[in-house]
């Protein structure tokens, strides 16, 4: 008879479908036309009726498959029951079907941190730059993000009726990542993509050190990866803090499972233990290819205004 398998695998099939519907109440809450806006920390730092209704439907949807995962969502909610109707019971057979990397297949439950942004990019969302919009679910083990789902609700939105709306990009460490083409950027060209909403004297000085041929201003920490993942973009660049772990973990993952590179503007890479603390303080550089070009490029007085 065939084994189980293994949890690892479990959990990522049943992240992939739980961030589908997820997708599903992110343009329900859009089409319905009352976003619900609430502000958190100031203006730029928002949440609409879409970040919480996902990620009640995530959180509770894993946590009743998978009770001794620890999760941990971008959202401070009150603790009340979550209506039947937004848990996802679901899960990705193809996923399933591939086989966990050995150094995984021992995993248990109560070692596995999921760290989920229910929305990234709110503020775009808001103003209807709706591409930019991801959810992310990121599977750390032992600090580090092994695993991750980012699903795109509108990607093709633009691209007329008969186009499929929304996509779900998946990855774990050893295996892979799947459900988008992997190209490269354009060889000898230096294209930075950044933040759009949470500029900073600093973050402009950082790029313009680097002197790239083009800047990309696009909101998402998800959605600047998957411009590095398929060639827009040579390296993501924020000299700010800002991004915390649920921004990066499933990114992170996704890049790293591809070659890629994702670390702190001072070259230390993430942790993704539970008690570890939320803000990426030291912001982001991730690229697909040549890390080492850009690293070295970034001025010491930047690294040093920036404390992990
Ligand atoms: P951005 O590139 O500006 O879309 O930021 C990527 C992620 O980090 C999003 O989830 C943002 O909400 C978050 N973020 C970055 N900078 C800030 C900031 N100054 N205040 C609040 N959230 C931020
Ligand atoms: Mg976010
Ligand atoms: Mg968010």
């Amino acid at each position: 008879s065939m084994a189980s398998p293994a949890l690892l695998m479990r959990v990522v099939a049943s992240a992939y479908s739980v961030a589908e519907k997820a997708a599903t109440i992110v343009r329900n809450v859009m089409s319905a036309g009352d976003l619900g806006i609430v502000e958190k920390a100031g203006p730029n730092d928002l949440q609409t009726k879409a970040d919480r209704l996902v990620q009640m439907s995530i959180c509770a949807s894993l946590a009743r498959k998978f009770p001794k995962v620890t999760i941990i969502g971008e959202e401070e909610l009150p603790n009340d029951d979550v209506s039947e109707e937004l848990i996802e019971d679901g899960h990705c057979e193809e996923i399933l079907k591939k086989p966990c990397p050995t150094q995984y297949t021992g995993i248990k439950e109560e070692e596995l941190v999921i760290w989920v942004d229910p929305l990234d990019g709110t503020k775009e969302y808001t103003e209807g730059l709706l591409d930019h919009v991801t959810v992310l679910i990121g599977i750390a083990y032992g600090g580090k993000a092994i695993a991750g789902v980012i699903n795109q609700p509108y990607y093709n939105y633009e691209a007329g009726a008969n186009a499929v709306l929304g996509r779900t990009i998946w990855g774990v460490l050893g295996v892979g990542a799947f459900g988008f083409q992997l190209t490269e950027a354009p060889a000898g060209k230096h294209i930075v993509v950044t933040t759009r909403s949470h500029s900073s004297a600093l973050v402009n000085e950082c790029i313009t050190a680097l002197n790239p041929d083009h800047v990309i201003r696009v909101g998402g920490a998800g959605n600047k990866i998957i411009q590095l993942i398929e060639g827009k973009a040579s390296a993501y660049v924020f000299a700010s803090p800002g991004c915390k772990k649920w921004d990066t973990c499933a990114p992170e993952a996704i890049l790293h499972a591809v070659g890629g590179k994702i670390t702190d503007i001072r070259g230390n890479p993430f942790q993704y233990n539970k008690d570890v603390k939320h803000m990426n303080s030291a912001g982001v550089l991730a690229t697909l290819r040549n890390y080492d070009y850009y690293a070295s490029r970034i001025p010491n007085t930047v690294k040093e205004s920036l404390v992990p």
